[in-house]
């Protein structure tokens, strides 16, 4: 496996590469990385005949108070896990290649990037935005492979794919969650023992969701109510949003009545975690009626 720093250098393998004819899947990151990451590392694998896998920390996408200094950071780790995962490229840039002095250009993202983390993250979504611009251009990928459980991300990065017309496919990877269903999140890391116990309410939350819905109650105030009782029972958690949404606007919905997105963030210690599922309207409507309720 190759680790490359400077972007003329993996631009050069990968020309190589591309000469052959080989395909090239991406998966960027910023390090850290858990089980989730292996899981779109392995089917970037299977998929593509070269595997870029991105480290890099991006400053862009934090705000001036947010965990950008104490992000954990592990290369050496990651490279080793990369390899045994079957990636052939690690590219780790500094700084000062992705954003040397005079770099002036941000791609800004319009209203899917407004709604959600959006609102409490201003800019996050241009950080985001810019910095894959950037690795698509330093790296071509024909697939790039993102999680699920960035949910908003995903949707944002296919829509610039679609504006800036990038000829890439989006691969979205379901999300990996411990053995109580919390997401794997390189911030739960910050959390300690008491406060990972707290945090398990965020799946619950999703589930306990997902079960009013199922039983055929489609009235959103009413599900957001019952649902918010069971979260922050020890006040460690400080909820940003409990959202229900269409899966493909992110415009809120009132009533259940198509597929919907539940999508939840809060603040846990100093961690900021995020979740979300989606809800598949057929699906609900199946749930309901082998529950005897008739549907709604
Ligand atoms: P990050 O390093 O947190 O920026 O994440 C890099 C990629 O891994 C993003 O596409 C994330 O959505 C994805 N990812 C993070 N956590 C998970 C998870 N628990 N399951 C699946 N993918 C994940």
């Amino acid at each position: 496996m190759n680790v490359f720093s400077e972007i003329a250098k993996v631009r050069q393998r990968l020309g190589e590469a591309r000469r052959l004819g080989k395909t090239v899947g991406l998966v960027p990151t910023m390090g850290s990385f858990h089980d989730g990451h292996l899981s779109l590392i392995a089917k970037a694998v299977a998929d593509n005949d070269e595997v870029v896998v991105s480290v890099y920390v991006n400053p862009a996408q934090f705000g001036p108070t947010e965990d950008f200094d104490g992000y954990p950071r592990d290369i050496d780790r990651d490279v080793r896990l990369a390899a045994r995962q079957g990636a052939t490229i690690v590219f780790a840039p500094a700084d000062s290649e992705m954003y040397p002095v005079g770099h002036r250009t941000i791609v800004s993202p319009e209203t899917i990037a407004k709604a959600l983390c959006g609102k409490s993250r201003p800019g996050h979504f241009d950080g985001v935005a810019t910095v894959c611009a950037k690795l698509f251009n330093i790296i071509r990928p024909d697939r790039v492979y993102m999680g699920l459980k960035d949910y908003q991300q995903v949707l944002v990065v296919r829509q610039m794919i679609r504006d800036l017309d990038f000829d890439i496919s989006v691969v979205a990877v379901p999300t990996v969650r411990d053995a109580e269903g919390l997401a794997l999140s390189s911030r739960n890391r910050y959390l300690s023992e008491e406060e990972r116990l707290a945090a398990y309410c965020l799946p619950r939350a999703l589930a306990d969701a997902q079960a009013l819905l199922e039983r055929g109650v489609t009235d959103v105030s009413l599900v957001r109510r019952k649902v918010l009782e069971q979260v922050d029972e020890n006040g460690l958690v400080e909820l940003e949003y409990l959202s229900f949404c269409d899966p493909h606007t992110l415009v809120e919905v009132e009533s259940i009545q198509g597929d919907t997105l539940v999508a939840i963030a809060a603040r846990v210690g100093r961690a900021r975690l995020i979740d979300n599922c989606v809800l598949k309207a057929g699906e609900l409507a199946a749930s309901r009626r082998s529950a005897g309720s008739g549907g709604c």
